[in-house]
């Protein structure tokens, strides 16, 4: 496996490998890997010749106060899961690799960047969109890998590949989660021993919607009202937002005619916590 910090050097080595047939795929991730980014790896291993996983903790991305300085890390662990994983190429690139002196360049995605996390994180959208263009520029995949638990981050990835006409296909795949539900996320390394138990709150609540829908309900109004009601219930857990929204579009829904996107973050006092699940009628 090939560990890489230069971006000059990663498209030398790939572009070789290109000029040989080889088909590209990529996992970009900020590290301290877990099942969850081990599932978008495999995937990669099961489709392209090659794979590629970034590791970057993007400055772009963080907001003030944010944890950008306390990002769990732990290089050694990640290189054990990449190698045992099959990745061929790990790129991780200094700050200054990415975003060097000069004027900065930041993607503006717009309104789709102001709705759910985009509002108690402004810019962070801009930051994640901007790095990934980087990213696809300086690896070239044909096919990149994201997980559905970030799912506005998905749509707005998908939104960026088409309006700049990056040639890659954007793959979205199911959130891998621990054995009693919680979301996997390197954020939950956070979490004490009474907030990790708290956090289960989340995927309950939100598991329990789907029973809702189930059972015929349509209106999103009660179905949000009774996800914040389980969710309020434990004391610790201070919701930013729950939505019922249009999965490509993001934007609020009355009622679930076909399908929905419930989609939840929820403050811990060491962490905020995203999660989400599709309602299906
Ligand atoms: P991160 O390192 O948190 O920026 O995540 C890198 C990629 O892994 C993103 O595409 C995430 O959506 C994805 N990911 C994170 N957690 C999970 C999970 N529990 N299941 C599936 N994919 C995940």
């Amino acid at each position: 496996m090939n560990i890489i910090q230069a971006p000059t050097s990663v498209r030398t080595t790939l572009d070789a490998l290109r000029a040989e047939g080889k088909s590209i795929g990529f996992v970009p991730t900020m590290g301290f890997l877990h099942e969850g980014h081990a599932s978008l790896i495999r995937a990669a291993r099961e489709s392209c010749d090659v794979v590629v996983v970034s590791i970057f903790v993007n400055p772009l991305q963080f907001g003030q106060g944010e944890d950008l300085d306390r990002y769990p890390r732990d290089d050694r662990r990640d290189e054990a899961l990449c190698e045992r994983e099959g990745v061929d190429l790990v790129f991780r690139p200094p700050v200054e690799a990415m975003y060097g002196s000069g004027p900065r360049f930041v993607i503006d995605v717009g309104a789709i960047g102001d709705v759910m996390c985009g509002r108690s994180r402004p810019g962070h959208f801009n930051g994640v969109a901007t790095v990934v263009a980087k990213l696809f520029n300086i690896i070239g995949p044909c096919r990149a890998f994201f997980g559905e638990k970030d799912a506005q981050q998905l749509v707005i990835l998908r939104r960026l590949a088409t309006a700049f006409d990056f040639p890659v296909d954007v793959v979205g795949l199911p959130t891998i989660r621990e054995e009693d539900g919680l979301a996997m996320s390197s954020r939950n390394a956070y979490l004490s021993a009474e907030e990790r138990r708290s956090a289960l709150v989340i995927s309950r609540a939100i598991l329990a919607a789907r029973d809702l829908v189930s059972s015929g309900e349509r209106d999103t109004t009660r179905i949000v009202a009774a996800v914040m009601s389980t969710i309020e219930a434990e004391a610790t857990a201070d919701i930013d937002y729950v939505v019922c929204v249009d999965p490509e579009t993001l934007l609020d829904l009355e009622r679930i005619e076909k399908e929905a996107l419930l989609a939840v973050a929820v403050k811990f006092p060491s962490a905020r916590l995203i999660d989400n699940v599709k309602l299906q009628v």
